[in-house]
């Protein structure tokens, strides 16, 4: 086998395959390290799996709510087993499906772990060498471990193990409200798992604006998400757990989700880094436009990634947080989901949609609503291209749709 490349990948989650897909498009040869599966954490272990078991979770509740809308269910049972199934035929399908777009671009595929040996030579596991003009390191991340919190897979728990879980617990501590701790509080406690979360700092959901934090606390209450902010896990003792608040916890499970660690040891000179093995933003859609950035030469803003953690409602924002502006700077609107009629409707009314602008044009968005991650698009597309509040006052926005939310807070700014 000829083992010279122009692109040497090591590492094939969204930012590896995208490398390959977009540079094997421009006519070069590509070769793909892959030690585990096709699709990485994002598709095996991350985004996929855990939306698709958040979707089973919200029919579920859905179901047992069905009543407010008017219909009548008996005998609502759930089959956690068969869920798990859902979710692994939706990865299997989804990984399939890149499998053949990397075959059908005629990029090489090693099912093997890879090491840089230098920047132009990569070393596969059975020492064979493979000589490579450029190399590109997507290894990605690893769920952090903290001191005191070492998982062992059975009571401490990563958002890698709680994807094997057989059956669901009674209760279950998550530590960290992140997106990944949010999300899985919610599809506990949809569930019905008696749910807790603890954040060490002042309010959950850290890096979102403070009014999102606040509103998301809101919810919380209203769903019965149990949540201690400012405080930590002091000690555990035999499955006992105190908390820096001193509060007494005896969950089945702890699931502690405090951040990602890169895959990386050192970084060598003249290699190109991607992906969450940068320690940058831990996104998917991040890793993929850096991929595309550096495969295609096509820029983008990296202050304008959206982020969004899923659930009901949604929550989304892009953009300054309104905590980032100098007081007096800049005009705020916010509209209240209560004053939208599809909210209504859905039955979805507790959420915002704040806008923040500055000179006339927007600079921040921040929606808690259904279908937030959809349109924090609309205003990314707008700030980026620097429209300006005036000028979108100029589109027409359907009605009735949640997307009229942000058409109202335009008047306001
Ligand atoms: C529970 C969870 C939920 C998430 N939800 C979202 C979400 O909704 N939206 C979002 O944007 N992001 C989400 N993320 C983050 C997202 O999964 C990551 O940002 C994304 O996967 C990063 O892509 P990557 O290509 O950089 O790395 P990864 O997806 O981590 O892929 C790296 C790949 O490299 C391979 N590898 C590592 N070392 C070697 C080696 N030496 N040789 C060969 N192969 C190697 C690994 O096996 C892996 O397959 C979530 C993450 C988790 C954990």
């Amino acid at each position: 086998m000829n083992n010279n490349f122009d692109i040497g990948i090591i590492g094939a989650g969204p930012a590896g395959y995208t490398y390959a897909l977009h540079a094997s498009a421009q006519g070069k040869s590509v070769v793909l390290f892959e030690k585990k599966q096709i699709g990485g954490v994002c598709l095996n272990k991350g985004c996929i799996p855990t939306k698709s078991i958040l979707h089973s979770s919200e029919v579920y509740k859905q179901i047992l709510n069905a009543e407010k809308f008017g219909v009548t269910t008996q005998n609502v049972t759930l089959d956690y087993s068969k869920v798990l199934e859902r979710k692994n035929k939706t990865v299997e399908t989804l990984r399939k499906g890149i499998e053949l777009a990397l075959k059908n671009a005629k990029v090489t595929v090693i099912n093997s772990e890879a090491k840089i040996k230098d920047k132009n030579t990569i070393v596969e596991c059975n020492a064979d060498i493979y000589n490579c003009s450029k190399i590109v390191c997507s290894t990605g991340s690893s769920p952090k471990i903290i001191k005191g919190l070492e998982f062992d897979h059975e009571f401490l728990l990563s958002s890698d193990d709680i994807l094997n879980l057989a059956s669901l617990p009674k209760s279950i501590l998550i530590v960290g409200s992140g997106a990944i701790g949010v999300e899985w509080a919610r599809i506990f406690n949809n569930f019905g798992v008696e749910t807790t979360v603890v954040e060490l700092a002042s309010h959950l959901l850290p890096l979102a604006d403070a009014e999102v934090s606040k509103r998301l606390e809101r919810i919380f209450k209203t769903e019965k998400i149990k949540f201690f902010t400012q405080t930590c896990v002091k000690e555990i003792n035999n499955k006992k757990i105190t908390l820096s608040n001193d509060e007494i916890l005896q969950p089945e499970m702890v699931l502690v989700a405090v951040g990602r660690t890169p895959n990386i040891t050192d970084k060598i000179d003249g290699v190109t880094y991607i992906g969450d093995v940068t320690g940058e933003i831990q996104l998917a859609h991040y890793a993929i436009k850096q991929a595309i950035e550096d495969a295609d030469g096509i820029k983008f803003e990296k202050g304008l990634t959206p982020s969004v953690v899923y659930g009901t409602p949604e929550i989304a924002w892009v953009g300054k947080r309104e905590q980032d502006l100098e007081p007096d700077s800049y005009k705020k609107s916010l509209v209240l989901l209560s004053a939208i009629g599809k909210a209504h409707c859905d039955g979805q009314t507790d959420g915002l949609i704040k806008i923040l602008s500055q000179n006339g044009k927007i600079v921040g968005a921040h929606i808690v609503s259904s279908e937030a991650s959809s349109l924090i698009q609309q205003i990314t597309i707008a700030i980026q291209n620097g429209i300006t509040v005036d000028k979108l006052k100029e589109v027409c926005f359907p009605h009735p749709t949640y997307s009229e939310g942000i058409y109202d807070a335009l008047f306001k700014l």
